[in-house]
């Protein structure tokens, strides 16, 4: 069977978008399952519009999301000369000719079409003239001017375009720089792409683009155009429905099995199933399934299914990944046991990373920073015995663990005769500074019995001191 051979090519003109970042999933998942090849190809032949940056966070974006190309990347500022070469073909086969209606000549013929049929098509004063190329002359590609066009896409089903409305449209402009139409056509003949898999919103360029196959004689590829992502709102996803660069998600705690999943989800639906990890994604990824309507991007959802990804991976994995996260705070930890340990007690309560190392901080810092509300409410002058009396009871105990906490803290309990909840809040807020932590046996057998009598004793000082 022939080798499926994808591409992913994004136009360098800013950063890596969710919509992008799936259409490259798609096309990479798609070659994975089904052992092919992936190309990336940066569209840059805008040369006003792309950048270099804009390159750069492209490569970022999808390294970070594990998606990696077999080949490439390729950039069509350095295929010019592939371009000519390819429109010398259509040229001298008699299916392209040199143009040299000015821009204005233009406009007002695309008034005159507009105003006569709505449609804007170029009327074809030059084809037939048998101009030579010159400083002033476009080269138009000779579209097929009757019959029609079908495109039997792997989404959408069958389309037929009726070649009435495909235009002469320019190949080559001015300056010799190809238009998409046509270097998207080049490069993909040229580098064998035989599954085109993209947004919906080139489904109209498609005709132009099969006509050029057809007039090369070259093999037209399988098309999939998948419908595009909107907001909630169901209008055409933009900032307002929330962040759109995948480098933000990382930014954010944001793991990219989780981002993968979503948004592949997006779009391609196995039965029920929800969560998935990169495995079964190759695994069970088909164009058949890539639905027909708009998926819709939901923040909500996606930060609901971060913590599932958080769950399911492993603690030490985690930790490794919390210490960026860390760093951005200010606190520099190697990964280890302690480490480890921390995370374990919050995978069951983050979101994201983002989030994990905001309830970690107290774990490595060497002073508690009291949230004022919690202090506030649990380190006042009736907190000062219960505090002073663990502090005694804890300094005898030789073993933290959770049988022996449990019997510190019930003896507390008998010596003051208050609730556990007394007891246990402003210690919490003494050894986390805040009023939601993981369980205080769990803390307190983590940091150790130094820095629990240490922040113990702060409390106590904090509550005398402000009494
Ligand atoms: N450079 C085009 C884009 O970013 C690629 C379209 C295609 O995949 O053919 O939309």
């Amino acid at each position: 069977m022939e080798t499926v051979i994808t591409r992913f090519a994004p136009s360098p003109t800013g950063y890596l978008h969710i919509g992008g970042a799936r259409t490259a999933l798609f096309n990479w998942l798609y070659a994975r399952n089904r052992n092919g090849k992936f190309i990336l190809r940066i569209e840059n032949t805008d040369l006003q519009r792309s950048t270099k940056e804009s390159t750069e966070a492209i490569f970022e974006g999808l390294t970070w999301l594990g998606i990696d190309w077999d080949e490439g990347p390729y950039f069509q500022t350095d295929r010019f000369d592939l371009y000519k070469e390819y429109a010398q073909k259509l040229f001298d086969a008699g299916r392209a000719y040199y143009c040299r209606c000015t821009p204005e000549e233009l406009e007002a013929k695309r008034k005159i079409s507009l105003e006569r049929d709505g449609k804007v098509k170029y009327d074809g004063t030059c084809r037939g003239k048998e101009l030579s190329p010159g400083d002033d002359t476009v080269l138009r590609f000779a579209a097929d001017p009757s019959g029609n066009t079908p495109l039997n896409d792997k989404v959408k089903g069958g389309i037929i375009f009726n070649n009435e409305d495909i235009d002469d449209f320019i190949i080559l402009r001015r300056d010799g720089t190809p238009t998409y139409n046509f270097a998207v056509v080049i490069d993909d003949v040229t580098m064998n792409v035989n599954t085109v898999i993209r947004g919906d919103d080139h489904v109209s360029n498609t005709p132009k683009q099969i006509q050029i196959y057809k007039a090369l004689g070259a093999a037209v590829p399988a098309f999939a155009h998948a419908p595009m992502v909107l907001g909630k709102d169901k209008s055409r996803l933009s900032k307002r429905h929330g962040a759109m660069s995948v480098t933000a998600y990382r930014e954010m705690g944001y793991l990219p099995e989780a981002l993968i999943n979503y948004l592949v989800r997006l779009g391609w639906s196995y039965g029920d199933q929800e969560f998935f990890t990169r495995g079964d994604l190759i695994e069970k990824f088909s164009l058949e399934h890539i639905g027909r309507s708009a998926g819709v991007f939901d923040p909500d959802k996606l930060l609901a299914l971060n913590g599932e990804h958080i769950r399911s991976t492993p603690v030490s994995e985690l930790a490794e990944r919390l210490i960026p996260f860390l760093e951005k705070r200010g606190i520099h930890e190697t990964p280890g046991p302690y480490l480890e340990k921390a995370v374990e007690t919050l995978v069951q309560r983050s979101k994201t990373l983002e989030e994990m190392a905001e309830s970690a901080v107290f774990y490595f810092s060497d002073t508690v920073a009291y949230d004022e509300k919690a202090a506030a409410k649990c380190l006042k002058p009736d907190a000062a015995e219960p505090v002073r009396v663990l502090i005694e009871r804890l300094e005898d105990m030789e073993d933290f663990d959770e049988k022996s906490l449990e019997d510190a803290f019930k003896d507390v309990m008998e010596k003051t005769g208050l609730k556990l909840g007394k007891i246990a809040q402003p210690v919490r807020v003494a050894l986390t500074g805040r009023t939601a932590s993981p369980g205080i046996f769990e803390i307190v057998g983590i940091l150790g019995k130094d820095k629990v009598i240490r922040r113990l004793s702060d409390a106590l000082e904090f509550i005398e001191s402000s009494s």
